[in-house]
C-alpha cells in the first residue's frame, strides 16, 4: 500500500522504499520507559506513563532533543500484532497512561494494532501536530487523548527549522479536528481520561512567533487546555545555539494570560536541563 499516513504525502510503498520519515511499514520502537514522570501531571499522574518513543519522525526538526531516534532511527520493529502483544505484556493498571511519543508516521499500523483494544488506562497521542485531518478522524477511534505540539506560525521559520513551509496551515486544521473528536476534557482521579492538550515550546529568539500561535489558538479553539513549555536546550546540530531567556518565556506567558488562555500548564525553568532528555 502506498503511504499517505502524514501530510508529506510521499506515496511510497514502505515495504520497498522509504519516504521522508525513512521508516518501513512496521512499527519501530526506540525505547520504552515505564513510569515516565516528565509529562504534564494529568498524563504522568502518580504512577507515571508507559512512554513509548517511536523511531524516526515525519517532521525531523533540526533542533530535535531526541535526535538519535528521530533522525538516526535506532529501534526494534514490530508488526501491528506484535506491538499489541508488547503492550499487553505490561500490567497497564500500574501506569497512569500510555504515552505514544511521535507516532504519526506509524498511524496506519498503530490504528490496526490498537483496534478494539480494551485498555484500562488512557492512550495518549503525543504528536508533532503535522498530521492530516482525515488521519486524525481515524486515530480518534483508538486513542483517548490528543497531545499535539503547535510549533510554528511563520512558514519561513517552519521551513528553516523543519523543512515544512505549510506546518501552520496543516497543524491548525489537525488540532481543530482533534478538538472536534475529543471536545470535552474529562478527568478521573486527576488523570485526563479524554481530551486535548495543545503544547507549545517557546523557542529562543522567536517570541513573536509564539505570540501568533497563542492568538491562533484563541481564535480557533474553544476552551483550549495549553501547555507552555520552556525546556529548549541546544543539542546536536541545533541551529539555535542558546537556551530560552526567562524574560522571553515571561513575555509569552503574559500574553497567554492577557488573552485569556489561562487553563493548562506552565513549565519550571529547572527542566531546561540535559538530564531531562532521555538517553537513547
Ligand atoms: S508517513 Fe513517512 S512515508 Fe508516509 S507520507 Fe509521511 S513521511 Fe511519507
Amino acid at each position: 500500500m502506498l503511504c499517505f499516513d502524514c501530510p508529506r504525502a510521499c506515496g511510497v510503498d514502505r515495504e520497498k522504499s522509504l519516504g521522508y520519515c525513512k521508516e518501513g511499514k512496521d512499527i519501530k520502537v526506540a525505547k520504552i520507559i515505564p513510569n515516565f514522570k516528565w509529562e504534564e501531571p494529568c498524563i504522568s499522574g502518580q504512577n507515571g506513563a508507559l512512554a513509548i518513543f517511536f523511531s524516526g519522525c515525519n517532521l525531523r526538526c533540526s533542533f530535535c532533543q531526541n535526535y538519535d531516534i528521530s533522525h538516526i532511527s535506532k529501534g526494534t520493529q514490530y508488526t501491528p500484532k506484535e506491538f499489541r502483544k508488547l503492550l499487553e505484556s505490561y500490567d497497564l493498571t500500574k501506569f497512569s497512561s500510555i504515552d505514544l511519543i511521535t507516532p504519526t508516521h506509524f498511524s496506519s499500523a498503530l490504528i490496526e494494532s490498537l483496534q478494539d483494544f480494551k485498555c484500562p488506562i488512557p492512550i495518549v497521542w503525543n504528536s508533532s501536530g503535522y498530521e492530516s485531518k482525515e488521519m486524525i478522524k481515524k486515530v480518534a477511534k483508538v486513542v483517548d487523548v490528543f497531545m499535539p505540539d503547535f510549533k510554528y506560525f511563520s512558514s519561513q521559520i517552519s521551513q528553516e527549522l523543519s523543512a515544512c513551509p505549510n506546518y501552520f496551515e496543516v497543524a491548525i486544521e489537525a488540532i481543530k479536528e482533534m478538538k472536534k473528536q475529543k471536545s470535552n476534557n474529562i478527568y478521573e482521579n486527576d488523570i485526563l481520561k479524554e481530551g486535548v492538550i495543545i503544547r507549545h515550546l517557546v523557542l529562543p529568539g522567536h517570541t513573536s512567533d509564539s505570540i501568533k500561535i497563542l492568538d491562533a489558538i484563541k481564535e480557533n479553539i474553544d476552551n483550549p487546555l495549553i501547555s507552555l513549555m520552556s525546556q529548549f536546550i541546544p543539542l546536536y546540530n541545533s541551529p539555535i545555539k542558546r537556551k530560552l531567556y526567562p524574560l522571553e518565556y515571561k513575555i509569552v506567558l503574559n500574553h497567554a494570560l492577557k488573552i485569556g488562555l489561562n487553563k493548562g500548564f506552565i513549565q519550571d525553568y529547572s527542566s531546561a536541563d540535559e538530564n531531562f532528555v532521555p538517553d537513547f
